[in-house]
């Protein structure tokens, strides 16, 4: 046998010893096994000590009674007054009782058979007072003394004992052999109702080959209830990957449009110039302009969606940031001079927060470029910074071009733009308010919008302190 075949055995040992109906017949074989003896040992000293304390009261009653033969009666009367005595009532006991001075000397019947035990050969066993004696059982031996040389020996039978252990054990033996038969019946019985299920989940998962068909899900078994949770918890994570592969999709899908439709135009700028641009130099100028402005929008294109891959992939340091700095340190790189556009500043002092201070800036640069992006010369933008006990707030307010209602909901989605146009000569590329809103949830925050057309939006992110 090959080292494989030799492993997957083993495997195959291992699977069968971890399966649950191989644990739960183990364990219950044990705990069965265990309760069991203890019940019946229990059991057996506890009676056999009350047998044995029996037998000693009729012991000591037989030992009086004796007593009083010896001392009443004339020698030659004792055989016959110890068969009377124990006739029929304490057959169990086997007596001698002599003078060892005169040496009179007196058995009980059967006394033969013990006397030649005691005389050693048929011993099998002695404990203190207790022997086995060969065909004839377990004896207790008992010895007591009457008058000044008077002495009795008595051994007592303990079959009533040894019966009892005897038929204890059988009926244990018995008894723990059904409860094996059928308790081991009843758990594959039960284990394999129960693992059914859970195997057709296992088996529809295994079916499930590629991710296209992972909102097929897997069967939800009706009980138990363990299992029902699973399939559903099983089903809901199906689903969330399937949503998840889907928007993947749609986003490369996206994506490409994108930069399919600048790199379109870049191309027939491109022709245009081979073809007409010698004759016509006028158009040099015009195209050159467009593909500028294409070039730009792709390269905005490009920088958005690493950004938006790194912050997939990127590991939160979280630190305490001075957002009353920060804010001011944003807003004197990235605001841009060149348009006629006020800039008007309320930030209160000293504002802290515990975040990431590059995804906390690129939120507000965000934020600051669609003000000034989507606000018309002469306008103004607002940046205010205040905090309350639990919250900080920042808010950027313009007086620019709006957002129609119906647009509200649906502007932080990926590649959505409200205004096509404008958002293409600014370089717009759909993809900053989703950014930001991705960034404000990895910063425990949560962004909203208010927006008028013709008046202006207003951006405010509240971030838990
Ligand atoms: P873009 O790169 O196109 O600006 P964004 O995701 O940042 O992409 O914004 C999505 C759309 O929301 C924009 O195309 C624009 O139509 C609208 N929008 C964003 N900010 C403003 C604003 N301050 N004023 C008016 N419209 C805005």
């Amino acid at each position: 046998m090959n080292k494989f075949s030799l492993n997957s055995v083993d495997t195959l040992r291992n699977k069968k010893s971890n399966s649950l109906m191989y644990q739960y017949t183990f364990w219950y074989v044990i705990n069965l096994l265990l309760v069991v003896l203890l019940i019946g040992i229990t059991l057996i000293v506890a009676v056999s000590l009350f047998l044995f304390q029996d037998m000693k009261n009729d012991l000591t009653a037989v030992q009086t009674d004796l007593v009083q033969i010896a001392n009443k009666q004339p020698s030659n009367q004792w055989e016959k007054q110890i068969d009377y005595l124990l006739y029929p009532e304490f057959t169990k006991f086997n007596v001698e009782m002599k003078n060892t001075k005169t040496g009179e000397i007196a058995h009980s019947q059967g006394w033969e058979k013990i006397i030649t035990a005691d005389n050693s050969k048929f011993h099998y066993l002695t404990i203190k007072n207790f022997l086995i004696i060969k065909d004839e059982g377990l004896f207790y031996k008992h010895q007591a003394s009457f008058g000044q040389n008077g002495k009795i020996i008595i051994f007592a039978k303990l079959s009533v004992i040894t019966d009892f252990i005897k038929l204890m054990i059988n009926i244990l033996i018995v008894t723990t052999l059904l409860a094996l038969i059928f308790g081991i019946s009843f758990i594959l019985f039960i284990t394999k109702r129960n693992i059914r299920p859970l195997l057709s989940i296992t088996t529809a998962v295994n079916e499930i080959k590629s991710i296209s068909n992972l909102s097929g899900g897997v069967p939800v078994p009706e009980k138990p209830q363990e299992l029902t949770d699973l399939g559903t918890s099983i089903n809901r994570l199906l689903f969330q990957l399937h949503l998840q592969i889907e928007r993947e999709k749609g986003f490369v899908s996206d994506a490409s449009h994108e930069l399919r439709t600048p790199l379109a135009a870049l191309r027939g700028h491109i022709n245009l110039i081979k073809r007409r641009g010698k004759a016509h130099p006028e158009i040099l100028e015009q195209s050159l302009t467009a593909i500028d402005q294409e070039s730009e929008r792709m390269q905005n294109l490009i920088h958005q969606l690493l950004a938006m891959a790194r912050s997939e992939h990127y590991e939160l340091e979280l630190v305490d940031v001075n957002m009353s700095e920060l804010v001011s340190d944003v807003l004197r790189t990235y605001w841009k001079e060149d348009r006629n556009i006020t800039l008007e500043l309320n930030i209160d002092k000293d504002i802290h927060l515990n975040g990431d201070v590059g995804q906390l800036s690129q939120i507000l640069i965000i934020l600051v470029e669609n003000a000034q992006k989507y606000t018309e010369s002469d306008g103004k933008v607002i940046v205010e910074l205040t905090k309350n006990n639990k919250e900080v707030h920042l808010t950027v307010k313009d007086t620019g071009i709006g957002i129609p209602k119906e647009h509200l909901d649906k502007i932080f989605h990926r590649f959505y733009r409200v205004h096509k146009d404008r958002s293409r000569q600014t370089g717009g590329s759909g993809l900053g308010l989703s950014i930001a809103k991705q960034l404000v949830a990895f910063n425990g925050g949560d962004i909203s919008v208010k927006s008028e057309v013709g008046k202006g939006s207003e951006f405010k992110v509240i971030f838990k302190k």
